[in-house]
Order: structure tokens, then sequence, then C-alpha cells
């Protein structure tokens, strides 16, 4: 039975909370998972807590935006090192940083959108959760402006159009060397998406390792066969873990838990990998 390493529940912008994608998880048939909320691991006592009782494994994790080059990656950690000293602090300013951008997209949309109110929108967010464009997205929902969460990503909220502002995260490198020193494990996410096209240029991504990159992540929905193919020929060159996984997001993306996995092998060997973990 395999693992699922990449999972997002209301600790950021899934829909389901983190005692949830425990439950479904077994329910789906799977030994383990990783929750990865963006930036954050406040849902991560709850999910361990609920492995615990149901009888599967769970990895903390967390999906952390980084900027290379002035392009967005999301890095996976792997362990117990959201609290870590140097982590804590890049995670606080990104969460920071997605606040007051949430706010500065609302603003411009409100321009154009009769009805949407800010205050509706932070209602969406949960105490102590990440605060992402699927917020705003559900509230576009409620609102009958669009019928879904994709829906609202084609204009309202797409990085190319009107009202999209970013968010400051901290770079690529740094990230990966203060996930090692935590005792973490990081893996690039769904690298071969468009979002991560460009770090994988082969000197980028040698940087990374230099610094302590642990894995890629391969078998992700945002990844063709070809793209799947090079990146695991790249891993085994780097000798880099290659992990698989749904990127759930409950009922706010098709996800399936379990679409995508990672092999017993390659998860006892991640976990070997981290010097710290709990649960
Ligand atoms: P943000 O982190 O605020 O920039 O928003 C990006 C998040 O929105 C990612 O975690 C995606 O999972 C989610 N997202 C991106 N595109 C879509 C889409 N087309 N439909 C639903 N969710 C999306
Ligand atoms: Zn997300
Ligand atoms: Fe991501
Ligand atoms: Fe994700």
């Amino acid at each position: 039975m395999p693992y699922d390493l990449h999972t997002h529940s209301t600790a950021s912008d899934g829909t389901t909370s983190p005692a949830e994608v425990v439950r479904a998880a077994a329910l789906a048939g799977l030994r383990g998972i990783a929750l990865t909320d963006h930036d954050t691991g406040s849902g991560l006592s709850e999910a361990l807590a609920e492995g615990a009782r149901v009888g599967i494994e769970v990895l903390s994790g967390v999906e952390i935006s980084t900027t290379t080059n002035g392009r967005s990656v999301h890095l996976l950690g792997y362990g117990d090192i959201t609290g870590h000293e140097l982590l804590a602090p890049l995670l606080a300013g990104t969460v920071d940083s997605r606040e007051h951008r949430l706010r500065s997209i609302v603003e411009r949309l409100a321009q154009d959108v009769p009805g949407l109110d800010l205050a509706n929108v932070l209602a969406r967010v949960p105490a102590g959760a990440t605060p992402g464009r699927p917020h705003i997205a559900d509230e576009l929902v409620a609102l009958g402006v669009v019928p879904d969460r994709d829906a609202a990503f084609v204009h309202h909220l797409a990085e190319d159009g009107p009202y999209y502002v970013r968010y400051r995260a901290p770079r690529t490198d740094t990230v990966v060397g203060v996930v090692a020193a935590a005792g973490g494990v990081a893996v690039l996410a769904h690298p071969g998406s468009r979002s991560g096209a460009d770090v994988l240029d082969d000197e980028e991504l040698e940087r990374l390792v230099g610094v302590g990159l642990g894995g890629l992540e391969v078998e992700h929905r945002d990844h063709d066969q070809p793209t799947r193919d090079r990146l695991r020929r790249l891993a085994q060159r780097h000798d880099l873990l290659a992990t698989g996984a749904s990127d759930f997001h409950g009922a706010g993306k098709s996800n399936r838990l379990g679409e995508n996995t990672t092999p017993a092998e390659v998860f006892t060997e991640l976990r070997a990998r981290c010097r710290a973990v709990t649960g």
C-alpha cells in the first residue's frame, strides 16, 4: 500500500479538516500521507493525532512558497520542522505577506465585482490558516460570479489577469538550506509544472542539490509522461528521491487522494533521512 505525500487541508486552501484528510486517506486504502499545507504546520498536530487513532502513518510536512529568479517555486519540506528557529520566521513572513496580498487583490476586485466584501472573504480563512486565492474564489462562487474555484482562476484570480498581486517569499536556495539545517528533507513540488519549469535548468538544480535538496516530486497530475520520465532520470542522476502525490485540496480541486503515490520503500528512505520526525 502506497503513500500520498502532498495534501492540503483547511489549515491552508484545502476544504477538508486535517483529521478528515487522514480519514479519507485511510478509506482510500493508503498506508500513510504527509499533510503539506501552504507555509504552515498549524494542521499537523490534528493530523498526527488522527493518524494514530485510525492507524495510518502521518508524516509532518509543509509546502513552502519560495522564489527563484522572480518565479514562484513550491518546495515540500518533510519532518518536524515548521517550528524550527530558522524556518518559522520565514514561514511567518510569507503568511504575513499573503495576508496583505489577499486584501490588495480583494480591493482591486471589489471595484468591478458588486457585493465583494473583504470581511466576508476573511471569514472564509479559518484561524491559523494560510490565506490564498482559493479563499477569494469561494466568495466569488458564493456571490454567483463564477460557478466554481477553477472558473475563478481563469480570469478574476489569474496570474496574468488585471487583479493579480504577488506576495513575498524567500529564495528557493535559502529555504532548501534551512530545511536541511532543521533536520528535514526538501523535495521540489511539481517541478515540471508551468511555475516550476524554470528552476530545473541544470545549473539551478545542481545549485539546489548542492545546498541540500533531497528529492523531486515526479508523479503529479501537472506532469505528462515525458516530463515524468525526464524528472525520474534527473532524480537518478543526482541521487534524489522520486516521490509522487495527489496535491489533494478536498472539494476545491478535482485531484483525488492517492491518484499519484510514493512507493513504501521511497517513503521509508525519506523518513529515514528526516532527522526531525514526530509521530
Ligand atoms: P495562491 O497560493 O494564493 O497563489 O493560490 C494558488 C493556490 O490555488 C494553489 O495551491 C492551487 O492549488 C490553487 N489553484 C491554482 N489554480 C487553481 C485552479 N485553477 N483551480 C483551483 N485551485 C487552483
Ligand atoms: Zn493550494
Ligand atoms: Fe504547489
Ligand atoms: Fe500543493
